[in-house]
């Protein structure tokens, strides 16, 4: 046994030595200034990743193509109504430009203030880069829960969340078409709080908020595709208010904010096997 631990442990380090070495040639082509790379590059990547996913799934709601996909549709009879895109994608890129960017800027000061960040030039180890995004991952379940629950307050939500909910058929790209303050609160802060309080190494910062925006474009997405994210959840938030306010769910679970969906998924399940 000894022996195969040794290959797979030398085979990890082989991998690790592997990407640190990748890493570092990736690093002396676009250079390792940390306000360019948190700033330019972090934004730049979520903006291009964002409109891309975002705008062809709008592409593919609008043609009601390809066929195989149709079925997937949470909501099969509701269509894209053409007048409201101008302002889903002008709030859209406001948040983007106002909220988003200025936030990351006000963040790499906290960070460079701080001074305690993992040299960029490092790559944290696996075990690291697990155990913080295992962290991050509860940190965002908990904020996002309480603090969406909060914009759900009716003195609140009236003139901020309600934006958010104009789409009760969400498409992917209503994932940031939120109320700045909503956009802010709800959306940024669960997402990044994390990361400042495990210290994260950039590199674990952008496999988050890859993963991060993949998620919210998905929750968003009114197809329900990757099954494993849950898009039902999110979906049902839109249509009903009143129920999934979390990510993943546990904290519904615990605070009795699923029933509704439970039972909706329930009939969707006895629907099915009388099919
Ligand atoms: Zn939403
Ligand atoms: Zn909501």
């Amino acid at each position: 046994m000894p022996i195969v631990r040794h290959h797979v442990k030398s085979g990890w380090d082989d991998i690790g030595m592997r990407m640190q070495h990748l890493w570092e040639q990736t690093l002396d082509w676009i250079g390792d200034d940390g306000f360019k790379l948190y700033v330019y590059g972090m934004n730049g990547w979520n903006i291009v990743l964002y409109w891309t996913v975002g705008l062809a799934l709008l592409f593919l709601e609008m043609s009601d193509w390809p066929k195989w996909l149709i079925r997937y549709k949470i909501q099969p009879t509701v269509t894209v109504d053409r007048k409201r895109l101008t302002s889903l994608i002008a709030l859209n890129l406001f948040n983007q430009f106002f909220v988003a960017i200025p936030f990351t800027i006000f963040g790499y000061y906290v960070l460079k203030f701080q001074g305690t960040s993992p040299p960029i030039r490092e790559l944290p180890t696996l075990t690291r880069l697990v155990v913080s995004l295992a962290i991050i991952v509860v940190i965002q379940e908990i904020i996002a829960y309480y603090a969406h629950r909060m914009f759900h307050h009716r003195l609140l939500y009236k003139w901020t969340h309600k934006v958010h909910h104009e789409w009760t058929a969400p498409i992917a790209l209503t994932a940031s078409y939120n109320h700045p303050l909503d956009h802010l609160i709800v959306n940024i802060l669960p997402t990044t709080v994390g990361l400042f309080l495990t210290n994260a190494h950039f590199f674990t910062t952008w496999i988050w908020l890859t993963w991060a925006t993949l998620r919210a474009l998905s929750d968003h997405s009114g197809y329900n595709v990757l099954k494993f994210l849950l898009p039902r959840r999110h979906d049902f938030h839109h249509q009903k208010f009143t129920d999934c306010f979390g990510v993943w769910g546990p904290l519904d679970y615990l605070h009795d904010t699923e029933k509704l969906f439970q039972k909706n998924v329930a009939s969707l399940k006895d629907r099915e096997k009388s099919n």
